[in-house]
């Protein structure tokens, strides 16, 4: 089985800055993200099934699932949000597991904004937790997104805090300084994940 370290963090904390390491250091990167959107491709009998249960304007022009409209649905009622999720959250997984069983390198990192949340650390034996100081996160978040900065602090405020996401990591980055010192920090953990993978397949 391969050894698998999952990587999270809240919005713009870095998670794909670490990830996109990882993989540059060779590494097999599952992003839960990309898995979302395969699992309601066109073709995919989610869609379908999305598409039966709100009524086919959930769709667009061309087919393909209209995000915006899905996320107004959910939005106004929490029981439809239940649905979707007990709909694709053990089709996501599923996606994830095949992804991670696929893993060409001696470790696999599954990179996912909601890990912990969603259950999807039951498929790592390690969580890696990328941690940013609030001032920092908002200030890269806004740059990225170019989001206004009260719309990128109501979405931090819905997301666990910086607090509960140290409570259940194993491995803490703390990302305050540049993109080098982050680079540094995700080569000191592969050497150690790189040990732990051996050990752990003996
Ligand atoms: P999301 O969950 O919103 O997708 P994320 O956790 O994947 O975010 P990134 O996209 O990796 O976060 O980082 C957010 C922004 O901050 C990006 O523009 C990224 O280039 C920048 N960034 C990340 N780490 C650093 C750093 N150490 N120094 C400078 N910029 C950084």
């Amino acid at each position: 089985m391969t050894f698998v370290v999952g990587v999270t963090g809240g919005i713009g904390s870095g998670k794909t800055a670490v990830s996109d390491h990882f993989q540059r250091l060779g590494i097999t990167v599952v992003d839960a993200d990309l898995a979302s959107r395969v699992v309601v491709e066109t073709g995919r009998p989610a869609l379908a099934e999305i598409a039966a249960h709100f009524g086919p304007e959930i769709l667009q022009a061309d087919g393909t699932l209209d995000r915006a409209q899905l996320r107004t649905a959910i939005f106004k009622d929490p029981s439809e949000r239940q649905w979707l999720e007990s709909l694709l959250h053990p089709l996501i997984r599923q996606e994830i597991a095949s992804g991670l069983k696929n893993a060409s390198s001696p470790y696999a990192i599954l990179v996912s904004p909601l890990l912990v949340e969603s259950g999807q650390s039951q498929l790592t034996q390690r969580v890696l937790v990328v941690d940013v100081p609030e001032e920092l996160q908002l200030q890269r978040t806004v740059n990225r997104d170019n989001n206004p900065p009260e719309q990128v602090k109501a979405i931090m405020a819905a997301q666990a805090s910086r607090q509960q996401r140290l409570n259940y990591a194993d491995d803490v980055i703390v990302n305050d300084g540049s993109l080098m010192d982050l680079q540094e920090k995700v080569e000191a953990l592969h050497q150690q994940y790189l040990t732990m993978a051996k050990t752990s397949s003996e």
